[in-house]
């Protein structure tokens, strides 16, 4: 399906049944898989076979799953985890390991943050966060000798902010490390990371690619283009044998196309398991066939929303950076061209109190921890995910009181604003 539009792939990439073989892909509800020989089973474990023998590791359903995202990133190799953590601790803790250092953007989901900053950190990993809007000379002053990544997202969660990949790829190709995009918000039918200097991508397929609120789960892609061994000094864990897998060494054996994801299934996988279930692989795929579909649907309604709030005299403020003006546009114009997302970000007048009555108001958009929807929903983080904090903590972390984070999904757009405007009357 290379050669394919993404439309295609979506509906058709990843599986191919044979003749008088099922039409959807088959969950293989099995935790383990029978071999004739003892030989035959060893093969698989020297990893000089492919194939399967248990499903903490690999399974076939989820491997489907994975061949399509990987078809739809345009990558060389990709694996499902079981959640979006599971899949950024991978990505990241697969070539930075306790002494070693990484760069990220400030601007990233808050549970990343917080593995980063925290949990990683007692593993040994140091982050050096940096503001998405940094100067090169800022970005380039982040690097240290042990630095062995960059770390971004697409379309920031909850900040809004559009990565500037070209910025960032330059300086991590200049310091020798790999640029490590999270695309969960732009997914592939709006932004492809690796045609704008990403080396590996990461989803949580929790967000739109379920699209349906039904399955939590994670994934990473290679693009297949970073050369490990032009660097081997700093990624030894790649570039010299693995004493707990038969002395292989991973970039000599799978190649740049599937060194990285092969290590990443072999160790981490194997010792921490964050496995995805057949079941949820299967419902994933669902989502994965009307993607592109349901893309254009939020983005449209995202940008109507964010259009009727701009002139509206009870609200403050809108992000969105499919607005003229908004401080992304230009970026967002460049790299994601057929649109952001449906998530829509605004300050509602009078601060904390008038954005409180304003989300008990509303009918149709539910009040969720949750984004990226079929069914649109909005948090309001100051009385929610960041109600411990005064008001002065609330602007320092980003999310002023008065911030309503709106996810518009797939209902009408007139539906939608007729429910905003209900209640922004009541405020
Ligand atoms: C939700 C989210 C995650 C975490 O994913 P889970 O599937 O909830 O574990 C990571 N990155 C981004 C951008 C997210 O929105």
């Amino acid at each position: 399906m290379s050669n394919m539009k993404i439309e295609t792939k979506c509906v058709q990439s990843g599986y191919t049944p044979g003749n008088g073989e099922p039409r959807q892909i088959p969950i293989i509800q099995s935790t383990t898989f029978k071999y004739a020989t003892s030989e035959a089973m060893g093969q698989l474990f020297d990893l000089e076979a492919s194939g399967y023998f248990y499903s903490r590791l690999q399974n076939p359903t989820c491997d489907y799953v994975a061949a399509k995202i990987c078809d739809l990133e345009g990558g060389t190799a990709a694996m499902l985890t079981s959640s979006g953590q599971a899949a950024n601790f991978f990505a990241v803790f697969n070539i930075a390991n306790n002494g070693d250092h990484v760069v990220s953007t400030s601007a990233i989901y808050g549970g990343t943050y917080n593995l980063f900053a925290v949990t990683m950190k007692r593993m040994g990993v140091e982050f050096t966060f940096v503001s998405p809007d940094c100067t090169e000379e800022e970005l380039n002053a982040a690097f240290r000798p042990n630095t062995k990544a960059v770390f971004g997202e697409t379309i920031a969660n909850p900040a809004l902010a559009v990565f500037d990949f070209e910025k960032f790829a330059k300086a991590a190709h200049a310091h020798g490390v790999p640029l490590i995009v999270d695309n969960t918000f732009a997914t592939p039918v709006n932004c492809r990371p690796f045609e704008h200097g990403a080396d590996i991508v990461t989803h949580s397929t929790t967000k739109y690619m379920d699209g349906h609120g039904a399955a939590v789960g994670g994934c990473i892609v290679d693009s297949g283009k970073f050369d490990w061994m032009a660097h081997a000094d700093k990624f030894p864990g790649l570039c010299t044998p693995d004493d707990s897998y038969h002395g292989i060494t991973y970039a000599e054996k799978f190649g740049l196309a599937g060194a990285f994801i092969t290590k990443a299934t072999a160790q981490l996988m194997r010792d921490f398991g964050c496995t995805p279930a057949p079941q949820s692989a299967f419902l994933l795929n669902l989502g994965l066939e009307s993607l592109h579909v349901r893309m254009e649907r939020h983005c449209e309604n995202g940008q109507a929303v964010a259009e009727y709030l701009q002139q509206h005299d009870k609200i403050a403020w809108v992000n969105y950076a499919g607005l003229p003006g908004n401080k992304y546009y230009d970026l967002a114009r460049k790299y994601l061209p057929k649109g952001t997302c449906g998530v829509v970000s605004f300050g509602v007048k009078g601060g904390r109190k008038a954005a409180e009555k304003f989300m008990a108001a509303l009918k149709l958009c539910a009040i969720e921890t949750h984004v990226a929807d079929a069914r649109t929903c909005c948090l309001h983080p100051a009385s929610a995910t960041h109600r411990q904090m005064n008001d002065e903590e609330l602007i320092a972390a980003g999310v002023p009181g008065d911030l309503v984070r709106l996810s518009c999904g797939l209902e009408s757009k007139d539906d939608l604003i007729a429910d905003i405007a209900q209640a922004l009357e009541q405020v």
